[in-house]
């Protein structure tokens, strides 16, 4: 079948993804104009910004691929005091980004469980109720997950990395701590406490076939997920899949690939919110625009205060590590008006899909 046969399908098989995935020339042409138009249609031009907060580079992890996994010395580790995330969650709240995100290394403890509930209280607090609160704090209890739910919380980004459960076990150790299921399980509990749930995969990642990617549409698709936040694996020359740098696709292509991913999860959900990866602009510097031309209506502008961005370099050349917030968003809104798409300030920007979720679920 030809790409164009394809992409006018209503729904796409394995094989059908792969093709998509290898496509190139005027058949890529084709893909991006399809998956811009979907765009168009079920989203607008408009784009919503998340103040991404990086909070803290501690991490009781070690996946094989991040800069910032417990057992890399090379790094001074930091935590910003609740202070200075409030002052950025203000920040965002002035400066009307309707939403922030909190991320940071990965932490299961009583302790870390009351201070982000207390922190989601006092955000709320300070813009009225507001801000939208997006957490990207990796694996947690279920009851823990809904106490920040309740506490305010209400959209949840954990990345799968990826679906294909042996590729998972290559990229992480081998122990309980870095455990699939458990991944799997963290997202259904996220999606039936009633968070918009996304999540995502690293794209060109070592082992990773175009099956792989095509499994990982597949299960986004199938897990019905909200939104997307999907990038370039970018190698760190201190992690242990440094020793496998020299099998990785070229760094253009991996670019290419997440752009063709993309523009596809676009054409297959066309109601979710798609992230423009921070890591597309690490190897173009206009990336993120790209991505958004063909289909992501998210950029998630970094926040976290300058002094603190360079510890949290989770691959390398991580772009604007040593820019100010207010850099960041000037520098976005030139980008994004390129890229024909008006930023909405003051809206928390859901996803409509997760609207209808919820109304399929009530039989409505
Ligand atoms: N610790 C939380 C977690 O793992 O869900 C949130 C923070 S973690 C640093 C955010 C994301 O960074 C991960 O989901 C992973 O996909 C991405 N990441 C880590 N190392 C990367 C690398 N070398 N290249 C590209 N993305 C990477
Ligand atoms: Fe920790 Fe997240 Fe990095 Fe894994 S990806 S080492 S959980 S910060």
């Amino acid at each position: 079948m030809t790409v164009k046969d394809i992409i006018n399908k209503d729904s796409f098989s394995k094989e059908d993804l792969i093709t998509l995935l290898s496509c190139e020339g005027d058949d890529k042409t084709l893909l991006y104009k399809k998956s811009a138009e979907t765009k168009e249609k079920y989203v607008g031009n408009k784009l919503w910004f998340r103040g991404l907060i990086e909070f803290s580079n501690v991490c009781g992890k070690d996946c094989l691929y991040c800069g910032i996994r417990k057992g890399n010395k090379n790094l001074k580790r930091y935590n910003l005091s609740d202070e200075e995330i409030l002052e950025a969650a203000r920040f965002a709240y002035e400066n009307r980004y309707g939403s922030i995100a909190l991320q940071s290394g990965e932490l299961e403890s009583s302790s870390v469980t009351s201070r982000i509930e207390n922190l989601l209280h006092k955000i709320k607090e300070l813009s009225d109720g507001e801000l939208g609160i997006t957490l990207s704090v990796g694996e947690q209890k279920h009851e823990v997950y809904k106490k920040w739910f309740d506490a305010g919380a209400h959209r949840y980004l954990l990345r799968v990395e990826a679906t294909n459960r042996e590729l998972y076990r290559k990229i992480h150790p081998d122990n309980k701590k870095h455990d699939f299921q458990r991944r799997l399980d963290c997202l259904k509990s996220l999606q039936d406490i009633g968070y918009q749930t996304g999540t995502g995969v690293m794209i060109g990642l070592p082992f990773q076939t175009p099956e792989d990617l095509a499994g990982d549409l597949l299960y986004m698709h199938d897990f019905d997920i909200d939104m997307c936040g999907m990038g370039p694996y970018i190698e760190h020359a201190d992690t242990p899949l440094i020793n496998y740098a020299d099998t990785l696709l070229p760094i253009n292509t991996r670019f290419d690939l997440t752009l063709k991913m993309i523009a596809i999860l676009r054409i297959m959900m066309k109601d979710i919110n798609i992230v423009a990866a921070t890591a597309l602009q690490a190897i173009d510097p206009v990336g993120r625009e790209k991505a958004v031309k063909i289909g992501a209506n998210i950029i998630m502008p970094n926040i976290t205060p300058g002094r603190y961005r360079d510890n949290y370099r989770l691959y390398d050349n991580k772009p604007c590590t040593d820019d100010s917030a207010e850099d960041c968003q000037s520098c976005l809104e030139a980008r994004v008006s390129l890229a024909d798409s008006e930023v909405i300030y003051g809206e928390w920007g859901d996803p409509i899909h997760y609207e209808k979720r919820l109304k399929r679920a009530r039989n409505e």
